[in-house]
């Protein structure tokens, strides 16, 4: 092949792949709004409109735009902004931030204490969750719904942990989903946890055995709410679940 059809070729497939990443970023944006409609009223290809009046700005891939665009669209830079690259690659602290609070203390007062399967374990465990979202009622219908599991399930879900807890994903630059009172972790010493892997078999994470002791009847129970389970992830994380309705209408 010449030189000058390898070089348009390559232009063809660097086009039909921005394409592609901007459909599917087009995609999971408007399902943004659909996911989370009490805190979002509508979502267009430049910006997201808050119910609370705020306009959190969608950068485009021409970060010289991106000013120009902002202003244009009268986008609040105090909430911050997101790309769609954002959105596919799962970074959503921006995001989070504006729905749950951008600080701690933030976060803090719209939090509730709810108590875990309190029919089985009494008031021992306490979890405290962001009524934000319906996310406390929510983890509530599952508390009741695995209740009902027979007992020998019980033993994956005492001993409940890391429910709101501000900080930074083990080596990682950004803040961990448990900073904003959506995500809860049963019983630890049923989980698998990739670091926990790769520190042990010392190889890639694509080769490690993705081991799961977790019963898929919980994990139902906790999709049926909306709650992802982290051994779905690459990265897997067999206690965690979140708060992610989105991730449920990737398709
Ligand atoms: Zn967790």
């Amino acid at each position: 092949m010449d030189k000058i059809k390898y070089r348009c070729l390559l232009f063809v497939i660097f086009i039909s792949n921005s394409v592609v990443a901007q459909t599917d970023g087009d995609t999971a944006l408007q399902n943004l709004q659909k996911a989370y409609p009490d805190a979002i009223k509508a979502v267009t290809s430049h910006y997201i409109d808050w119910r609370d009046g705020t306009r959190m700005q969608i950068r485009s891939s021409f970060p010289v735009f991106n000013r120009l665009m902002g202003w244009l669209h009268h986008a609040d830079s105090s909430v911050g902004s997101i790309s769609r690259r954002d959105i596919l690659d799962d970074s959503y602290e921006p995001f989070f931030r504006k729905m749950y609070g951008n600080t701690p203390s933030a976060v803090k007062r719209k939090l509730v204490t709810i108590y875990w399967m309190p029919h089985v374990f009494g008031n021992r465990y306490p979890l405290r969750v962001t009524t934000i979202n319906g996310v406390a009622k929510k983890l509530q219908h599952i508390s009741a719904a695995l209740e009902k599991l027979p007992r020998s399930y019980y033993r994956y879900l005492n001993n409940p942990g890391g429910s709101f807890y501000w900080r930074k994903v083990a080596g990682q630059g950004y803040l961990s989903s448990h900073s904003f009172g959506i995500a809860v972790d049963i019983n630890s010493q049923y989980s698998n946890y990739w670091l926990w892997d790769y520190q042990r078999y010392k190889r890639p994470v694509s080769q490690l055995p993705r081991p799961n002791h977790i019963p898929i009847e919980i994990v139902r129970i906790f999709e049926k709410e909306g709650f992802f389970w982290g051994g779905r992830w690459y990265f897997y994380d067999t206690m965690h679940f979140e708060y992610r309705p989105e991730l449920f209408m990737m398709g």
